[in-house]
C-alpha cells in the first residue's frame, strides 16, 4: 500500500468509524485516485479526493408506522446526498434491515463515480431504511413509505435530489411513495424514477440494470472476438436484477443455470428457460414466495439452503463461464473467486453494488478475466433512470425500441471509456481503474470549476 493510500484510509477510517462498506469502497478507488493526482496537481491542492469522500448532506430521521395489528413501529430513515457536482443528487432507495449508515454511504460513494460514467447529468446519493418489506402486507408497506416520504419531501425534488428503487424498493413502494410525495407537496413531477409507465414511468426501466449488465459482458467479450452465445452462466439473487439478466441472457444464446435470495439458491442444471423464468418472476413479484419454491416445481433443479457457518457460498462453485452476482455487497469472498477461477469462469459482470470483496477483485485481476465492477457494469438502470428524468422534463414517453438503443448505446460508450482510460493510465484490461479514473475525472473537473463548495 503506498503512502497516499495508507494516509488516506487512516483518515477515513478516523473519521467514519464503524463503517466497513464505506472503508472497503474508498480503498477500491484509492489506487486511481493516487494515479490521477499524479498527473494532477490541481486535483491535490484543490483537496477534491477529500472532499469527494465527504458526503455534501446527510438526512438521518424517525420513520414512525403503525403495523395491522395495530401496534406503532419505528425504522430508521437516511438519505446520504453525496455529491452534486454534476447535477442532481441521484440514486436508489433500499429497504433492507441491514440498511445502516456505512452501507448507503458506500453506495452513495460509488454512486457518483457510476452517474458521471453513464455521460448523463446526474450527481450522487442513496438512500434507504432498516425496513424489510418481506412478510409485510401491501397495506403495511404502504404505510411505512408514507411515513418515510413525509420526512423525505423536505430533502428531495426534480431538480435537486431524485431517489430510484434498489433492494426492497420496486414498483410497488415508488408509487407509494409517490402518491405521499404528490400529495404533500401538491405537484406532479418527476421526482423519482421508477415510476409506472402510465404515470411518467420509462419504458425498459425496470429491464435496464440487468440488461445493462449482459450488455456490458456482451462487450468485454467482443474484445476478445466471442459471444455469450453457449456460455453457461451463475447468477445470483432472484430480484429485479437478476430477472432481467437472466431475460436477456436467454436473447443472447447464453445458459442460466442458478438463482438465489437470501434462504438459498437452486442450481438448474438443464437451464432457466423462459417458461421457467416466466415462473420466478411470477413467484418474486406477484406472489412473493421464497426460491425453493422453484425446485419444488421443476426437477431438474436443486435447492441449497443457506448455511451461515460456510466459509464460502457453494453458488459459485459449479462449472461456468461467466457469473452475474445480482444480490447484494460482498457476496464474493476470497474463497468464492477462487472457486470460480478453478471452475472456469473468465467473465464477470456485476450486476449488484461491490458484491466481490477486495480479495476477490484482486484475484480476477490477477488472474487476466473480464472483470467489469458494478459501477459500470449495472450503470444501465441508473442511465435510464437518467432518460426518465430526461422525459418527465419533456413530458414525453420514448418507445421501448428508443430507450433500448440508447441504454445500449450508453452501455457501449462507457465500456469503451473505462477500456481506453485504462489502457492510457498503463493498466491495460483493468476496468476497476478505468471506471474509478474515468468516473473520478469528469466529476473532479466539475469541482474544480465551481471553486470551493
Ligand atoms: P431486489 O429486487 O430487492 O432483489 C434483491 C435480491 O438479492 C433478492 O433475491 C434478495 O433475496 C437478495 N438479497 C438481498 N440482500 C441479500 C443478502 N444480504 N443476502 C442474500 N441475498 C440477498 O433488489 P435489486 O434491485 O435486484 O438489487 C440487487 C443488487 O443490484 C443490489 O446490490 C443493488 O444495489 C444493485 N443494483 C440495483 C439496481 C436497480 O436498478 N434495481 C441498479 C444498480 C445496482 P431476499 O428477497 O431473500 O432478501
Amino acid at each position: 500500500m503506498s503512502t497516499f493510500v495508507a494516509d488516506l484510509m487512516a483518515s477515513v477510517t478516523a473519521k467514519n468509524p464503524a463503517e466497513p462498506e464505506f472503508h472497503q469502497a474508498v480503498l477500491e478507488a484509492a489506487d486511481a485516485f493516487e494515479a490521477v493526482l499524479e498527473k494532477r496537481p490541481d486535483y491535490r491542492r484543490a483537496r477534491i479526493v477529500e472532499r469527494l469522500i465527504e458526503p455534501e448532506r446527510v438526512v438521518m430521521f424517525r420513520v414512525p408506522w403503525q403495523d395491522d395489528t395495530g401496534d406503532y413501529r419505528v425504522n430508521r430513515g437516511f438519505r446520504i446526498e453525496m455529491n452534486s457536482a454534476i447535477g442532481p443528487y441521484k440514486g436508489g432507495l433500499r429497504f433492507h434491515p441491514s440498511v445502516n449508515l456505512g452501507i448507503l454511504k458506500f453506495l452513495a460513494f460509488e454512486q457518483v463515480l457510476k452517474n458521471s460514467l453513464t455521460t448523463l447529468p446526474m450527481g450522487g446519493g442513496k438512500g434507504g431504511a432498516d425496513f424489510d418489506p418481506k412478510g409485510k402486507s401491501d397495506d403495511e408497506v404502504m404505510r411505512f413509505c408514507q411515513s418515510f416520504m413525509s420526512e423525505l419531501c423536505r430533502h428531495i425534488g426534480p431538480d435537486t435530489d431524485v431517489p430510484a428503487g434498489d433492494i426492497g424498493v420496486g414498483g410497488r413502494e415508488i408509487g407509494y411513495l409517490f402518491g405521499q410525495y404528490k400529495r404533500l407537496k401538491n405537484e406532479f413531477t418527476g421526482v423519482l424514477t421508477g415510476k409506472g409507465v402510465n404515470w411518467g414511468g420509462s419504458l425498459m426501466r425496470p429491464e435496464a440494470t440487468g440488461y445493462g449488465a449482459v450488455y456490458f459482458a456482451a462487450e468485454m467479450l467482443k474484445m476478445r472476438q466471442q459471444t455469450l452465445e453457449g456460455l453457461t452462466c451463475l447468477v445470483s439473487g432472484s430480484g429485479n436484477v437478476a430477472q432481467y439478466t437472466i431475460q436477456k441472457l436467454l436473447a443472447f444464446g447464453a445458459k442460466p443455470v442458478t438463482v438465489s435470495d437470501s434462504s438459498g439458491y437452486i442450481f438448474d442444471e438443464a437451464g432457466i428457460t423462459t417458461e421457467k423464468l416466466a415462473f420466478l418472476m411470477d413467484l418474486k413479484n406477484v406472489r412473493r414466495e421464497r426460491i425453493e419454491a422453484y425446485a419444488a416445481e421443476y426437477p431438474s433443479a436443486v435447492f441449497v439452503p443457506v448455511d451461515a457457518a460456510a466459509a464460502c457460498n457453494p453458488l459459485w462453485d459449479h462449472q461456468a463461464h461467466c457469473a452475474f452476482p445480482s444480490a447484494t455487497q460482498n457476496e464474493i469472498n476470497g474463497t468464492d473467486a477462487a472457486n470460480l477461477l478453478r471452475n472456469g469462469v473468465f467473465v464477470v459482470s456485476e450486476g449488484a453494488n461491490m458484491p466481490t470483496n477486495l480479495d476477490g477483485v484482486r484475484q480476477f485481476l490477477d488472474a487476466g478475466i473480464l472483470y467489469g465492477p458494478g459501477k459500470a457494469a449495472n450503470a444501465g438502470g441508473v442511465a435510464t433512470s437518467g432518460l426518465e428524468m430526461s422525459q418527465n422534463s419533456v413530458r414525453m414517453g420514448w418507445s421501448w425500441e428508443e430507450v433500448d438503443a440508447r441504454l445500449h448505446t450508453i452501455m457501449r460508450n462507457i465500456h469503451r471509456n473505462c477500456y481506453d482510460t485504462a489502457d492510457a493510465y498503463g493498466a491495460p484490461g483493468n476496468y476497476v481503474m478505468g471506471a474509478n479514473i474515468a468516473g473520478f475525472l469528469k466529476v473532479g473537473d466539475a469541482m474544480l470549476d465551481q471553486g470551493l463548495v
